[in-house]
């Protein structure tokens, strides 16, 4: 059980107000909120530790170092893998980025195919499209169904032995709908393809374990999990990572340098080239500390109930529509409501203390999917209560009686 007055007082933003009003933050698919362990971290960090890390004869180096990569460890102790798999980068764009650069590439081949799907976040398209103008690789997308789940319909046609690459993201960030990623690897490893999960809104809502997963590539953002931006990670496949080529160059990264060439560093150095985000990594560290603290089973059960709530408490509007498929979604409610354009309902919601996204979601193709411009997005963390879905409720009745 969650004892959610506790965990409200860990977030000090959750007390702040916004217009005179108490803050409802439901905007956790674009970042979460961070706790007091990862604010003290910082800034014990600061005032205390900091340091740029490795090759230095003193103390401060080698404390840098040690909370670096004992951090690395325990990141990769929570999703199952190997530490120095792990590799720090600024978010999932960067770690797509990655993949797309260090496997993409060197490893793939004009006439080559990656399967995506229509409802990726723009950075799990775009460097792909980058790609096929690169070297003409062909991109397939699995479509989507108008209820905004994925239409496998044609799935043996569209994955044959052409495709080398799937990159998935495994929750919708737009929508909120849970894949069924099982499926689509077992199909994509029975044909020999190497399959990247975008993780990005897992790691915050549910317990994953990479080594379970039968998948070779995953990206996540630390800012949408309870540590600050600019700190992320691409895991890979050792033997995967010992194939792919460098894609950043500098320091770090080598081991020797000469003026006409030179040789590179083992994983996980090979693919961070120059100065880390040290505080970002260690604040990342912390944050699977807090969240394992609480339990994600725990989260997982008071999300689950939390949305539940939601959807039948909005579900109560008539004139609203749900874009977030029911019972095959998780976090995220996305919804239309009549005509009214999302940006003048979530501004309306803003005046009272409401947080939510409104617009594509970095998700265009699902919006021209549905015919529309964008939609109003409220996602929950295990610190939303009740009380502030009702909140919410009766701020969109307000906002629909202002504006039709
Ligand atoms: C947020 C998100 C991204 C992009 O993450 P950045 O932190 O902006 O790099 C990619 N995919 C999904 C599913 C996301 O939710």
């Amino acid at each position: 059980m969650i004892d959610i007055s506790a965990i409200r007082l860990d977030f000090p933003i959750l007390s702040e107000k916004i217009s005179g009003k108490p803050l409802i933050y439901l905007d956790n698919a674009a970042t979460s909120q961070k706790p007091l362990p990862v604010i003290a971290a910082i800034d014990r960090y600061l005032r205390t530790q900091n340091s740029n890390i490795h090759r230095a004869a003193h103390h401060l180096a080698n404390i840098s170092t040690e909370l670096y990569e004992t951090s690395r460890s325990k990141i990769a102790k929570h999703l199952g893998v190997k530490t120095h798999e792990i590799n720090f980068t600024r978010g999932t764009t960067e770690s797509i980025n990655l993949l797309k650069e260090a496997y993409g590439m060197k490893m793939l081949e004009k006439g080559d195919a990656v399967l995506i799907s229509e409802m990726e976040h723009h950075a799990n398209i775009v460097p792909w499209l980058d790609l096929k103008e690169k070297i003409g690789i062909e991109l397939r997308y699995i479509p989507m169904n108008l209820d905004c789940t994925l239409d496998l319909s044609q799935i043996d046609t569209l994955l044959d032995q052409k495709v080398k690459l799937v990159s998935i993201q495994m929750i919708s960030n737009a929508i909120g709908t849970i894949h069924p990623v099982e499926f689509i690897i077992q199909k994509a490893k029975s044909l020999g393809a190497r399959v990247h999960l975008d993780i990005a809104q897992v790691v915050s809502h549910q317990a994953i374990d990479l080594s379970e997963m039968n998948i070779d590539f995953a990206s996540f953002s630390g800012h949408k999990v309870f540590a600050p931006f600019g700190i992320g990670v691409f895991w890979g496949r050792e033997d995967l990572l010992n194939q792919m080529k460098p894609y950043h160059f500098g320091g770090e990264m080598i081991k020797e340098v000469y003026m006409d060439k030179a040789t590179y560093n083992d994983l996980p150095y090979k693919f961070e080239a120059g100065t880390p985000n040290v505080m970002g990594g260690i604040a990342l560290a912390e944050a699977f500390d807090y969240i394992d603290k609480i339990g994600m089973s725990a989260i997982e059960a008071y999300e689950s109930s939390l949305y539940e709530f939601a959807y039948e408490e909005l579900s109560k509007i008539e004139a609203l529509q749900f874009h977030s498929p029911k019972g095959k979604s998780i976090a995220s409610l996305s919804f239309s409501i009549g005509d009214i354009h999302p940006f003048d309902i979530g501004q309306i919601l803003d005046a009272q203390g409401i947080a939510i996204r409104t617009g594509h979601h970095c998700a265009q193709p699902i919006m021209r999917k549905l015919g529309i411009e964008g939609t109003c997005r409220a996602s929950i963390c295990f610190y939303n209560t009740e009380e502030e879905i009702l909140a919410l409720v009766r701020g969109l009745k307000q906002g629909i009686k202002m504006l039709s």
